[in-house]
C-alpha cells in the first residue's frame, strides 16, 4: 500500500488492501521463529490526508494468529486488530520513529522521502505488536501440573502439589518485603 504525495496533497485518499502475511518479511520471520502462525491475511484500511506540512494516515489492520499458550501449551486462535495514526513528515532520518500510546490508539510520527510513502512496514509492525509476547489461552489458564503434566484446565489430576511450596513462597515474600 502506497500513499502518493502529489495525490494526497489534492484530496483525501482511502486505501484498502488485503495481503497474505507471507508478503511481509517481519511476519515471515515471526513464523520462522515459531512465535505464531498467521491464519488470516493482513487486511488494512488507511485514510490519508494532507495537513499543513505532513501526511496524516489513520488506519486499521486486522489479521489472526494461531498461538501456543505459554502455560498449558494448548494451541488457540487470536484475532489481531489495531488502530493507529501516523504523522509522516518529509525528512531524511528514515527509520527513526516516535510513538505515543494513547488509550487504544497509537500515535506515531515518522518521516518519508521521495514522492510516495510505502505503508507496508508500518502495517506489518502493527500486526506484529498485537501478537502477545507471552501468549495465554485465557487469563485464568491453570497451566500444566508440574508433577504429572496433566492439563489442569481439564480438571484436577489428584497430585499433591505442595501446600508447603506455597508456604515457602509466602515466607520468601515476607523476607523481601522487610
Ligand atoms: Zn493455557
Ligand atoms: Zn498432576
Amino acid at each position: 500500500m502506497k500513499i502518493e504525495i502529489e495525490k494526497v496533497k489534492k484530496k483525501q485518499l482511502d486505501l484498502s488492501e488485503v495481503e497474505p502475511a507471507s508478503h511481509f518479511p517481519v511476519l515471515v520471520a515471526m513464523e520462522a521463529a515459531g512465535e505464531c502462525t498467521f491464519t488470516a491475511p493482513v487486511s488494512a484500511k488507511v485514510t490519508a490526508v494532507w495537513e499543513y506540512d505532513h501526511v496524516r494516515a489513520t488506519g486499521h489492520v486486522e489479521s489472526a494468529a494461531r498461538l501456543t499458550c505459554s502455560r498449558c501449551l494448548a494451541e488457540y486462535d487470536l484475532p489481531l486488530t489495531s488502530d493507529f495514526t501516523i504523522f509522516y513528515t518529509e525528512g531524511e532520518d528514515e527509520g527513526s520513529e516516535d510513538e505515543v500510546e494513547l488509550s487504544d490508539e497509537e500515535l506515531i510520527s515518522a518521516t518519508y522521502t521521495g514522492d510516495e510513502i510505502d505503508m507496508a512496514p508500518e502495517i506489518a509492525e502493527q500486526v506484529m505488536l498485537e501478537v502477545p509476547y507471552k501468549p495465554l489461552c485465557s487469563e485464568s489458564c491453570k497451566g500444566l501440573c508440574p508433577e504429572c503434566g496433566a492439563d489442569l484446565n481439564a480438571g484436577e489430576c489428584g497430585c499433591d502439589r505442595g501446600g508447603i511450596n506455597l508456604k515457602m513462597a509466602a515466607l520468601k515474600k515476607i523476607k523481601i518485603e522487610k
